[in-house]
């Protein structure tokens, strides 16, 4: 599709979509009645700039008022991540979740998929989580087939890959390096497995010039596998994934408008970085209009080497909120958890935000017991002066204690990050 034909049908699905919330979503009514809002002013994308902001407060506040449809119409109830907040509700009717699978076929499309490649999923599918439920809706559309490992569990991964040779693995990156290690303390001959392509999700494995960041160099240096990027949320619904270029995720414009904009919340200019606001196209039981999702990236309008014409999103540099301020320097956690991945001897860590007496951040980083000598503790030191100007404190417990920490049960993810 070429760009003025997708505007195009965007801007019709925006007609619609401004009807649809004005008959049937009470959170919407409130909001237009409150602000003045004419639909009927309102004609294309253009336009959307009049239309006040949802954000993770509004949702949080309101939720079940962001419902379409009867709760008897919902076929699926899944709640957010809540990495920085209570997790909020969200529910999905079936139409919706055909719009999941719709989706996620055009992104393992989009990151080289075929039917006749098997994926093997090493995240959570079930724990109210859409993204799982949208792999696997998305791999059974598109005609290929699929493993459902779920986390963690290398022996069981390993010896899925050996039994049922799958091509493409869906998995968090900060996994594939000890999805590696243990296959080279077993013996396994992870270098001529089947797999030839990984979709990497909720972490960066790029920096901003596209390059690979630590983690992505991590993975690729010990294996010949081609990493794809993904970028997506429940919010969303849907997912800005790589195509085999490696610059930044493709909009998906069927199913979202995206808008990118900076802190006076004008829109930001090609490779600008600003802020990820998006409208839901096709959503029936929560859509959302102008959602700040708190993601900060590069955006890019340029068409793609592959032909592609819709806007690219590069890495996701950090999120609004989890912004630190950190002895005078800013920082967002990304750029901390690169110089960990950097350190081949750290295989688990764990940063953890805290205010001290005076209100300022701290930042500590969990490490195993094992790696506690001087001069490790040294290298640390002088690494992150090096990389990130400033050395945040360190703590070695034990692996057993560390890993109870990252991986508890009741969580989705593994916990890189906490606040307390
Ligand atoms: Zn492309």
């Amino acid at each position: 599709m070429n760009k003025v034909a997708y505007r195009e049908a965007q801007d019709n699905q925006l007609k619609y979509l401004l009807s649809y919330v004005s008959d049937h979503s009470p959170y919407y009514q409130k909001v237009f009645r409150e602000r003045g809002v004419d639909i009927e002013t309102i004609l294309n994308i253009e336009d959307l700039a009049v239309l006040p902001f949802t954000t993770k407060d509004d949702l949080a506040a309101a939720n079940d008022d962001f419902l379409c449809v009867p709760k008897s119409r919902i076929a699926d109830f899944v709640t957010t991540s809540g990495t920085l907040s209570d997790p909020v509700a969200f529910y999905l009717t079936d139409s919706d979740i055909e719009r999941l699978a719709t989706n996620e076929a055009a992104s393992f499309q989009c990151a080289g998929g075929t039917e006749q490649d098997i994926y093997q999923l090493m995240t959570t599918i079930d724990r109210r989580f859409m993204a799982g439920l949208a792999y696997w809706m998305g791999a059974r559309k598109m005609g290929a087939g699929m493993i459902r490992v779920g986390p963690g569990a290398p022996f069981l991964q390993w010896e899925s890959i050996q039994r049922f040779s799958p091509t493409v693995i869906i998995a968090i990156p900060s996994f594939i390096p000890r999805l590696i290690d243990y296959a080279v303390a077993n013996g396994i001959d992870f270098k001529s497995s089947t797999i030839r392509s990984i979709i990497c999700i909720g972490e960066p494995i790029r920096n901003q010039d596209f390059t690979y960041n630590e983690l992505g160099k991590r993975i690729t240096s010990q294996w010949n596998v081609k990493l794809y990027s993904t970028y997506a949320s429940t919010e969303m619904g849907a997912a800005f994934t790589e195509c085999s270029e490696g610059k930044g995720g493709h909009l998906n414009p069927d199913l979202l408008v995206l808008e990118v904009v900076d802190e006076q919340d004008h829109a930001v200019a090609e490779g600008e970085l600003g802020e990820v606001v998006i409208t839901t196209l096709g959503v029936e039981g929560m859509p959302l209009i102008r959602y700040r999702t708190g993601d900060l990236c590069h955006v890019y309008y340029s068409p793609c080497a592959c032909g592609r014409t819709s806007p690219r999103l590069g890495p996701v540099m950090g999120r609004k909120q989890q912004m630190i301020k950190f002895k005078g320097t800013t920082i967002f956690p990304p750029a901390i958890f690169d110089v960990l991945d950097m350190v081949k001897e750290i295989e688990l860590y764990q940063v953890v935000v805290s205010k001290n007496e005076f209100g300022n951040d701290e930042i500590t980083i969990l490490l195993a017991l094992h790696l506690n000598t001087a001069a490790f503790r040294e290298m640390l030191h002088s690494l992150f002066k090096s990389k990130l100007r400033v050395t945040p404190l360190f703590e070695f417990i034990t692996a057993e204690e560390l890993t109870f920490r990252i991986f508890r049960q009741e969580k989705r993810k593994p916990e890189k990050l906490i606040y307390i």
